[in-house]
């Protein structure tokens, strides 16, 4: 064997074992004795440059450096594709076609995937170029950067006609993809945003190396030429597949538009568990001559339909930057956007958290942004298309004043949320903080609803929690929706929560991370408002659980003037701000600090042994550990919780012992 013939001997091994490897995903040697064949092809072909040859696969590793892609024109034109939405478009698009053409029609279903199309152009089985699909009449010469995508055959197998195109779409599947954005956070750089555009943008790469070392694959699906020999979409995918090229195998020939609607049914659960992102499924009429005969539309061809998947992520543009303000004053950057369907409604809005993601994400308005809908029913900004950012943008600049009353928003040190901290003088804050005031959890009045609170407000009939107690029935019925009966029920539950126990009226009042169960520790340890009012920071953050957020909240919510004069209002209306006498009777501090386990069966209830423990100042946990000062135990204890107690050396004791501590 001479040199040249041995070049070419491991040049086809190379090329099958990328096949293998790549386009069938049945690789058949090591990637070690892969590479060793590889090297031994390098070093020959260094010393033997005579035998160059541009689709050698020892160029797969790319190197090659474009400064300006070459615009080509397409032979034929790469159209785009009709969309669908729903069954009865694709029935429409069925009756449609029946009246076009002859005879039976049979449809190929492909899966639609969702990356960057190419157009690939083979002579003599050789790629000899790769286009990007551009306007579909020209587009960019990316061959170089093409040739190192391993599933791309540089040379094909079999019996493949002379000269054609082939189409494709180059996608990254997630699973290179979060490999890269593993890679760049590790370097500090900024993670993609979705393989789509990084596919896409890989394509456009000046350094071919870089774009061999990006895992992309390239899915075909449609072949053009003339004198091809062959006469069905689902043969052309048969052939194509022969020849050495990537087609999934999910593609299916069927007979009806019934059949088409099981293959988007079941592919719409299924396509999560695809290594690669798709948007739809593609429909198309099998046969070319029916094809031929029902031609193109300007845009797309006729016998072909995309059917879109519900879409979970979308781009769209940003039109502006809103601020919203909440009932504690926590203002909440809102996106505008230009309304986009997504997942199945309309959004045209979506959270951006805080002055943090905007700066982290570097989200501007004008800006085109991917949104997505996940497990929360507002949908959120995940990135920007920086591709398509307006040179000109600038950063945003978060809003320094509230939008509602104008007053310099406030952001403390270490914290991502701004507020507005006119909290007594601010109307969504004067809404919201009756609306929290007479929630469920809080004072629970009866027959008054947020709605009417806003009504009120508006209507200057209140103007804090306190001015409830005031509100007579003539006043309120004139109000909109408002009856005689809805009055008198509005006036009667106001009255009667004047009954609510006093840790509830606490978490109602509305001091800002006093939520209810800080109200109810707070509430129990101090007895009563006067005494909470009285306390200091220091003093609060001795209270157990009581952190130093709470506790500056608190003293700076009884420094306001106003909150003193509201809370002594709401004292005379014979509102409850003392703790009942009579739950205080069975409770002490005795257990202070001291951490209980229960387990085992009791004389009393499970719950009364807790709240026994709790009345008298102990913690109940529900696991063993170090931190742990007893263990209750009663009949049948767990033998697993036993043995941990007694190697920790915790003491074990009984439900009469427990009553004797108290
Ligand atoms: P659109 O971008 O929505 O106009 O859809 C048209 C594009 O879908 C084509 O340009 C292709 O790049 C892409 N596509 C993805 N999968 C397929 C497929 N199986 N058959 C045809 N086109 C496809
Ligand atoms: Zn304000």
């Amino acid at each position: 064997m001479n040199i040249e013939e041995k070049i070419n001997q491991l040049r086809d091994e190379l090329r099958q074992h990328n096949y293998k490897y790549y386009a069938l995903d049945t690789p058949e040697i090591s990637d070690y004795d892969f590479d060793k064949k590889l090297k031994e092809l390098q070093e020959l072909e260094e010393k033997h440059p005579e035998f160059y040859d541009a689709n050698s696969p020892s160029l797969r590793v790319g190197g090659m450096v474009t400064k300006n892609f070459e615009t080509v024109k397409h032979d034929t034109r790469m159209y785009s594709l009709a969309n669908s939405y729903s069954q009865e478009d694709l029935e429409d698009w069925e009756k449609r076609i029946k009246k076009l053409v002859e005879g039976e029609v049979e449809y190929v279903c492909e899966l639609k995937y969702d990356g960057a199309s190419i157009s690939l152009t083979y002579e003599n089985g050789e790629l000899v170029r790769a286009i990007t699909r551009g306007d579909g009449t020209q587009g960019d010469d990316v061959t170089h950067n093409v040739r190192t995508i391993r599933s791309v055959p540089l040379k094909l197998k079999g019996d493949f006609p002379e000269k054609f195109d082939i189409r494709g779409e180059i996608v990254l599947p997630y699973a290179g993809f979060a490999q890269m954005n593993a890679a760049r956070v590790e370097d500090g750089e900024e993670p993609y945003s979705n393989p789509r555009n990084t596919a896409s943008g890989s394509l456009k790469l000046q350094d071919s190396s870089e774009v061999a070392r990006r895992p992309l694959e390239c899915l075909l699906y449609t072949i053009v030429g003339e004198n091809l020999d062959i006469s069905t979409q689902f043969e052309s995918l048969e052939k194509a597949r022969e020849w050495g090229f990537k087609v999934p195998e999910a593609a299916k020939l069927v007979e009806s538009t019934s059949k088409t609607l099981d293959f988007i049914k079941y592919w719409d659960t299924h396509r999560h568990d695809l290594p690669y992102e798709t948007d739809g499924v593609v429909i198309k009429v099998n046969s070319f001559e029916q094809q031929t005969e029902l031609g193109f539309t300007a845009k797309a061809p006729r016998w072909a339909m995309a059917y879109k998947f519900k879409a979970e992520q979308v781009s769209t543009l940003l039109k502006k930057i809103t601020y919203q303000v909440g009932r504690t004053g926590a203002i909440t950057p809102v996106a505008n956007l230009k309304a986009v369907q997504l997942a199945g409604t309309v959004v045209k809005r979506a959270s951006l958290h805080n002055a943090d993601q905007i700066e982290k994400l570097d989200i501007r308005e004008g800006d085109t942004v991917f949104v997505e809908k996940g497990g929360e029913i507002i949908p959120k900004i995940i990135g920007v298309d920086f591709e398509k950012r307006d040179p000109n943008s600038e950063p945003t600049e978060y809003r320094k004043t509230c939008p509602e009353c104008e007053t310099e928003l406030v952001r403390t040190e270490g914290e991502a949320i701004h507020y507005c901290p006119n909290a007594l003088g601010c109307p969504p804050q004067i809404i919201g903080r009756i609306q929290h005031f007479i929630s469920r959890r809080a004072m629970d009045i009866e027959g008054l609803g947020g709605e009417t609170v806003a009504l009120l407000v508006k209507n200057d009939l209140i103007h804090n929690y306190a001015d409830l107690y005031e509100l007579k029935k003539e006043q309120v019925l004139p109000l909109e929706r408002m009856a005689e009966k809805s009055a008198e029920n509005l006036i009667n539950g106001i009255k009667a929560s004047k009954n609510v126990p006093f840790e509830r009226v606490l978490f109602g009042l509305g001091i800002r991370y006093v939520g209810e169960t800080v109200a109810k520790k707070l509430a129990k340890h101090y007895k009563n408002i006067d005494a909470l009012a009285a306390a200091g920071e220091e003093e609060l953050v001795a209270v157990d659980e009581i952190g130093e957020r709470i506790a500056e909240s608190v003293v700076s919510f009884f420094a306001q003037e106003k909150s003193l004069e509201i809370i002594n209002r709401l004292k005379d209306y014979g509102l409850q701000l003392e703790i009942d006498p009579e739950l205080l009777e069975n409770q002490s501090e005795t257990l202070a600090g001291k951490t209980f386990v229960v387990s085992g069966v009791f004389e009393m209830s499970r719950t009364d042994l807790k709240k026994l423990i709790e009345d008298n100042g102990g913690k109940v946990s529900g696991s063993i550990s170090s931190k742990t000062s007893y263990v209750v135990a009663g009949e049948n204890m767990g033998p697993a919780k036993l043995s941990k107690a007694e190697s920790l050396g915790i003491s074990i004791i009984s439900e009469a012992d427990l009553l004797g501590m108290v």
